[in-house]
């Protein structure tokens, strides 16, 4: 067994720090109280998002929990009911949010690595009596986190969207890694495919600190009347901050600097992937669209022994389940850490 002196961080896209050009932005931030909207980098930020989208408006908040459950809180009443796959992170990972903040039930959908299908979403649908919950909102996750950073194929996300419209409900995204989705799609730098996208969504979550190495932040953009109502939300959830454009000028540099090179960590996923199927313990890889990697492991491997066993050598990652362990590439991985991290997979 070789040690490795090398250590590459592959537990989550969120362990990223700001570079120094990305602080120099921030040093440069010109601020205001955004409480009162009067911050010009917070206010540029949010009119970015929402064009990109062909949204009317946008929203800085300190994190995607925060944008996706104010969504949900304004797309719903209490005692309605909000249809979502079973892996997504607005049921598994917001910790009960959407009971306690919305007072709202979930609809749980058994779809394929998180995606599903129109035909899912209309036999899912409570029927208007008034024995049932009222189905009031359909949210998808693009790409899903645990799924494996799976993502939708477009006419299916669009066939999704058409009949919950039809059926008369609310759509959102949640689109932590959405910039992920639209690199692997090949879309990312064209205008009306972005439009043609966000044209599906009543709203939509972006998160900053993902991918795109921000420290902190996310934005949901929505209509103008939309956002004025999660604009309360955000307050009664105690997110509204004041000279907060230091910290979205780290999301203006990262949506000009950031986008582009996701696909060299997507590429880095699939090679770490194809370097673990030589690895004794490693059976198989889920599909590798984005910047997950999700290895399913041999009957009898302890995926938490496993993942230990790599971290002293070197691959720091998080065993994912029982009998799974997973990787997420981001931009402070190097070149170096990932061949290292390829060669003690595949000679061991
Ligand atoms: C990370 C993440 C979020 C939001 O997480 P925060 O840590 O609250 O910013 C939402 N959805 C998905 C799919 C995520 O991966």
């Amino acid at each position: 067994m070789t040690t490795s002196k090398l250590t590459i961080d592959l537990r989550s896209d969120t362990v990223t720090r700001p570079s120094v050009e990305m602080r120099g932005r921030m040093h440069k931030a010109v601020t205001g109280d955004d409480v009162f909207a009067e911050d010009p980098e917070i206010n540029e930020l949010q009119n970015k998002c929402a064009e990109m989208f062909g949204m009317e408006d946008g929203l800085f908040c300190p994190s995607g929990t925060m944008t996706n459950q104010i969504a949900i809180a304004v797309h719903t009443s209490p005692g309605e009911e909000v249809i979502c796959d079973k892996l997504s992170h607005i049921y598994n990972y917001e910790g009960g949010g959407i009971a306690r903040l919305s007072g709202a039930s979930v609809r749980l959908l058994n779809g394929d690595l998180g995606r599903f299908s129109a035909t899912d979403v209309r036999s899912n649908v409570n029927p208007l009596d008034s024995h049932y919950a009222k189905t009031s909102l359909v949210s998808l996750e693009d790409t899903c986190n645990k799924g494996g950073g799976s993502i939708w194929d477009l006419s299916e996300l669009n066939e999704v969207s058409r009949v919950s419209r039809e059926l008369g409900l609310a759509t959102h995204l949640d689109g932590a890694r959405l910039w992920n989705a639209l690199v692997a799609r090949g879309i990312h730098n064209d205008a009306e495919a972005l439009h043609a996208y966000g044209a599906n969504f009543d709203s939509m979550s972006l998160c900053l600190s993902k991918g795109l190495g921000c420290p902190v932040g996310s934005v949901l953009v929505g209509s103008k009347s939309f956002i004025a109502q999660a604009h309360r939300a955000r307050k009664v959830f105690g997110g509204g901050m004041r000279q907060a454009g230091i910290v979205a000028a780290a999301g203006l540099y990262a949506l000009e600097n950031n986008i582009d090179r996701l696909e060299i960590d997507h590429s880095r996923a699939k090679r770490l992937g194809a370097a673990a199927l030589h690895h004794p313990s490693v059976i198989s890889h889920a599909p590798i669209d984005t910047n997950i990697v999700i290895l399913k492991l041999k009957k009898g491997v302890d995926s938490d022994a496993l993942s230990s066993e790599w971290g002293r050598n070197g691959i720091e990652c998080f065993q994912f389940g029982p009998s799974s362990i997973r990787f997420v590439t981001h931009l402070d991985n190097t070149d170096d850490q990932v061949d290292g991290a390829c060669h003690y997979l595949s000679n061991i």
